[in-house]
């Protein structure tokens, strides 16, 4: 006799819904059956084709929130592993950085190196050595920077398409719909109504960013999440490799997308833009072009041309921290928060061993929703 495996529904297919799918497709598919929907899958969600991507534990950060950070970077390198296709989406060189005034980068420095995360100060002209398409006018006035050698970045939309693949690959089914509602009935949900009618689950993951706010609201649960803007500019793609990792200065923060892109945000990559965005994006792109040499060694820069911008909405809970497990109605479990490129390994990790097999990561304790209910 064959028992039906529990059906798992993740309502969501950008990094966060595509990383738990392919932990339950990867990890726990003899336990559980696992249906994506989505209406973007082939997008690869909402706010993730519009992210900085920058993959650190580098952040003005509590401690225990720096730990599930760095934890999360290290389970990235092994699904980069697993996942055909991931690697080439990565990459791994490092950060320099001098986004904070001396002191604070001074501190910073300090505090990220005594919690065991690679740090060090590196002058001017090591920045140089390592980024030397940079113009020196852009370094710090009081010559050194900040060195992060295990901060990345990832294709953040293509990653989640590969890894939807290979959940796929593993037995995961994907609907590109939107779910309408969720099924709530004798006490619990059962299940997500679309277009096409109800699906039946015995679980609903909701990893829908955004959209996690007025679906859990419609069955009473209150996900305190905003949005907030966030401005990208893309170059054209070029062929000489500009940049070798992330350089996070005080003014743009940038990186050299796989395509060749030079792409950047503002303060805490990305910045809140104006009414006018598309003026902003001129202008802002001029000062990411300032940053470049005009030649090196008598090789030329390529012109750097502005291709187009992205305004993306961050999913941000209201204390900053993500909001992950026990929604409060049994059969449903959240997913949501910034940082989601980040944190999407950690999660889809943590969250796949809870529904699948109960076991909870202590590590999950400080995201639950209850949290906000304490009086
Ligand atoms: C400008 C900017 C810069 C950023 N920089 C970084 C960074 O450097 N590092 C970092 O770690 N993070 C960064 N982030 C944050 C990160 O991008 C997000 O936290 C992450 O992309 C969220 O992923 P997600 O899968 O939860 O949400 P999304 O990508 O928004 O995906 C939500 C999914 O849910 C689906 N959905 C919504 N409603 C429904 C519905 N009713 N029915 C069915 N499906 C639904 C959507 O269609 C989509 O597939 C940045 C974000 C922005 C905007």
């Amino acid at each position: 006799m064959t028992i039906d495996k529990p059906h798992v529904i993740v309502v969501g297919a950008g990094i966060v819904g595509a990383s738990i799918a392919w932990h339950l497709a990867a990890k726990h598919n003899q336990t559980v059956t696992v249906t994506v929907v989505a209406p973007d899958i082939a997008g690869g969600g909402t706010a993730t084709p519009n992210s900085f991507a920058w993959l650190n534990a580098n952040f003005n950060n509590a401690r225990p929130y720096f730990d599930v950070r760095h934890r999360s970077m290290k389970h990235w390198h092994n699904m980069i592993d697993q996942i055909p296709g991931l690697s080439e989406l990565a990459r791994w060189n490092g950060n320099v950085q001098w986004q904070q005034d001396e002191a604070d980068l001074a501190n910073h420095i300090k505090q990220h190196a005594s919690w065991g995360y690679k740090t060090e100060k590196i002058t001017n002209d090591e920045v140089l050595h390592r980024e030397p398409w940079l113009v020196e006018t852009c370094l710090p006035a009081w010559g050194w920077a900040a060195s992060l050698p295990e901060d990345g970045s990832i294709e953040p939309a293509l990653a989640a398409r590969t890894m939807i693949a290979d959940a796929c690959a593993h037995g995961a089914t994907v609907r590109e719909e939107t779910v309408e509602r969720l099924l709530f009935e004798d006490g619990k949900i059962v299940g997500v109504v679309t277009p096409n009618g109800p699906i039946k689950a015995d679980h609903v993951v909701l990893a829908a960013g955004l959209g996690t706010v007025s679906l859990a609201a419609a069955v009473g649960v209150t996900v305190p999440v905003h949005s907030r803007p966030g401005l990208i500019v893309h170059s054209k793609p070029v062929a000489t490799r500009l940049l070798n990792g992330l350089a996070i200065s005080n003014g743009p923060h940038m990186r050299q997308t796989v395509q060749g892109r030079i792409i950047a945000g503002r303060h805490y990559s990305g910045g809140s833009p104006t009414t006018d965005p598309a003026a902003e994006a001129q202008v802002f792109f001029k000062k990411v072009q300032a940053m470049f040499r005009s030649d090196l060694d008598g090789l030329p820069c390529p012109p750097l041309e502005l291709d187009f911008y992205t305004v993306g909405y961050r999913p941000d809970p209201e204390d900053g921290l993500p909001i992950l497990g026990d929604s409060g109605k049994p059969g449903l479990t959240l997913a949501v928060m910034h940082s989601g490129v980040t944190l999407a390994a950690f999660v889809g990790q943590t969250l796949s061993d809870l529904v699948a097999t109960g076991t909870k990561d202590k590590a999950l304790d400080q995201f639950a929703l209850s949290r906000f209910n304490k009086v």
